[in-house]
């Protein structure tokens, strides 16, 4: 197993839990982009989102809903803040693990 993602979630590399469930973990990331920069990550070992199965996809709606408890949490709901979800190569995704970026707390800007 040498997918950093998951050995979090095995505690394997101590890290701080911002939130987790049955099958969503989350916590910030190493090398933030913005003041608030959280990790929405499946439990499951799914490689990117190009792998995600149709039978897996309500896991998204499932992240999604994280995103927006923790907007709450945060007390940014209302200014805004940005889900990201790199996939492949191309994508700039570097961990081989899906995750979605929650990105938030300073105004973001469109920089593709
Ligand atoms: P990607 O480019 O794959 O979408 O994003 C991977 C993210 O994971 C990067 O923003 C990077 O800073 C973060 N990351 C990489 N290794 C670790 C780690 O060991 N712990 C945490 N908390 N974040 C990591
Ligand atoms: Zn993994």
């Amino acid at each position: 197993m040498d997918c950093i993602f998951c050995q979090i979630i095995a505690g394997k590399v101590p890290t701080e839990i911002v939130y987790q469930d049955e099958e969503v973990i989350v916590f910030p990331d190493i090398n933030p982009k913005a003041p608030i920069h959280l990790l929405i990550v499946p439990k499951k070992h799914i490689p990117s989102l190009a792998h995600l199965s149709e039978a897996e996809s309500p896991l998204i709606a499932r992240m999604v809903n994280v995103a927006n408890r923790l907007a709450k949490d945060e007390g940014i709901a209302e200014r805004g803040y940005r889900l990201v979800v790199n996939c492949g190569e191309e994508g700039g995704q570097l961990v081989p693990h899906l995750h979605m970026h929650f990105l938030g707390g300073r105004r973001l800007q469109v920089h593709w």
